[in-house]
């Protein structure tokens, strides 16, 4: 048998379940395909340096497989309606006998490969779909009357009751063998698309995210739980981009950890079992995604939340996009991730906080502003934390726990060395003044051309507060 391999967010060869199966059951051989498919990218809001990220990792990927004997193909489609009759003629002109792909769990990439599906089975043509963007697969983690778990606790602890009693549910699959030959040219991976051109460059590839995880659990793992709300600090992975892409596996990375705890699960080393539990929360996520198939329809998991009359003001808008609230955190944060695609988890929840909570504005405004501009863009995780930030999400922050963005500046960046990075024109104000300019040092702040706090943070709390409660 010989088969084709679909890549999309798998661009890997270590721990692939689709290459896994592909390479074990097609003994005359495989080959790859990466489709480009940008229309589909523009209509879900791409970032143009996850799609430069994306391309690069697709090169890497591409040397890789030609090592061993599998080609890349690269094809470009108009619309997304055209994949199948792609796959169709690519399977029929390369006389192959099957198509194998890794599942996307979010609703239209859902529709997109049943259409695939569909339209091979009438050509009789098999498909074979893995589940692998995840450690255990959705709904393998249910409570005792079947249902899915909507609270976390819960969940990870079912999860870890799992995994203790079958140590072995975590697949790990081996690195394809050496396949038989296809005689078929790759094709020249494209290094930018018309669209996509950003100045953010993050390095990228398989090897990378390996080699990233091999120094993150050596170095970091041990004290993660100490160190990783501090933004100044290296103390997270910096894994978010590869687990995007898929050029790391979770499951590879939760078995790191694991091993490096001495097989413990939820005992051993704190900052080990901090980390598994964010790669269970990443699952959580997409599990919820599977089973409440609004959440990939820019609806909240708490349907009563639609009644909020959010506010909406174009100037505060820009001013939050671009880092000019007045409140330094918020605003280093924004910097941040305009400036590298990317931003620190505690600065993700503040700066959410203080669009739904403080500005009162819809929730989807951050979750798709988020999406154009991050490098991780991942819609189950962004989605869950917009929607635990708005308090309109299941196991969300209760809706009075509104951060107070000077007392978490305070809190979590205590010498202002993050904001002097990111508002420089904050520098010469001292590390307790940083925090609050306009309140502490008002010469100073004045002189900094800083903006004054676009919202007065009690009466916007109070204000929120009874909208929530109005429900
Ligand atoms: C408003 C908001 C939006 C977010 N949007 C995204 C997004 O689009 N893509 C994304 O990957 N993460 C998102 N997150 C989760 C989290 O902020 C990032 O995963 C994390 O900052 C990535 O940094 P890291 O790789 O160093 O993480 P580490 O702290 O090293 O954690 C390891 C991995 O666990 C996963 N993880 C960690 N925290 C979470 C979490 N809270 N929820 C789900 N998975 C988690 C990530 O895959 C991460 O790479 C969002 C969080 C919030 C509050």
């Amino acid at each position: 048998m010989k088969g084709l391999i679909w890549f999309r967010e798998d661009l890997r060869l270590h721990d692939n379940a689709a290459l896994y199966h592909a390479s074990k059951l097609c003994s005359e051989g495989i080959l790859g395909l990466y489709v480009v498919d940008t229309c589909f990218w523009k209509k879900h809001h791409m970032a143009a340096c996850r799609v430069q990220f994306l391309l690069a990792g697709l090169a890497e990927l591409s040397q890789s497989l030609q090592k061993r004997h599998v080609p890349l193909l690269i094809k470009s489609v108009k619309r997304t309606s055209d994949i199948p009759e792609t796959l169709h003629q690519c399977i029929k002109k390369y006389q192959l006998d099957a198509l194998f792909f890794n599942k996307q769990y979010e609703i239209d990439e859902k529709r997109r490969d049943q259409a695939v599906c569909a339209y091979l089975s009438q050509h009789k043509m098999k498909c074979y779909a893995y589940d692998d963007q995840v450690i255990l697969p959705p709904g393998a983690i249910l409570t005792q009357q079947g249902k899915i778990f909507s609270i976390f606790t819960p969940y990870k602890r079912a999860y870890l009751k799992l995994l203790l009693n079958n140590p072995n549910s975590i697949t790990n699959y081996s690195l394809p063998k050496l396949q038989s030959i296809i005689n078929i040219r790759s094709s020249k991976v494209p290094l930018r698309l018309p669209g996509f051109s950003s100045t953010i460059i993050w390095p990228s590839g398989e090897k990378e995210a390996q080699r990233r995880l091999k120094k993150f659990i050596k170095d970091n793992l041990f004290n993660y739980h100490k160190t990783r709300d501090f933004p100044a600090l290296a103390g997270t992975s910096l894994l978010s981009p590869y687990l995007a892409a898929g050029m790391i596996s979770p499951r590879q990375c939760f078995l790191a950890a694991l091993m490096a705890n001495k097989g413990e699960y939820d005992s051993g080393n704190k900052g080990a079992t901090t980390w598994m539990s964010e790669l269970i929360w990443r699952d959580f996520y997409k599990h919820l995604l599977v089973a409440i198939p609004r959440l990939s329809m820019h609806q909240p998991y708490r349907l009563e939340t639609e009644k909020l009359k959010w506010r909406f003001n174009t100037k505060q808008l820009l001013a939050w996009q671009q880092g000019n609230t007045g409140y330094p955190i918020v605003d280093a944060g924004m910097r941040q991730l305009k400036q590298i695609g990317w931003m620190h988890n505690r600065l993700r929840m503040i700066v959410a906080m203080f669009l739904t909570k403080n500005l009162f504005f819809d929730w989807r405004l951050g979750e798709d502003f988020f999406i154009r501009h991050l490098i991780d863009g991942d819609l189950a995780a962004n989605n869950g934390g917009w929607q635990w930030s708005a308090s309109t999400g299941t196991d969300a922050a209760p809706f009075f726990r509104i951060f107070n963005p000077t007392r978490q500046s305070e809190r979590f960046d205590p010498k202002g060395d993050f904001i002097r990075h990111y508002c420089p024109e904050l520098s010469l104000l001292d590390a307790r003044s940083i925090h609050d300019p306009y309140q502490r040092a008002p010469k100073l702040a004045l002189q900094s051309g800083y903006p004054k706090p676009i919202i007065d943070f009690k009466r916007s709390r109070i204000a929120t507060i009874k909208a929530f409660k109005s429900l």
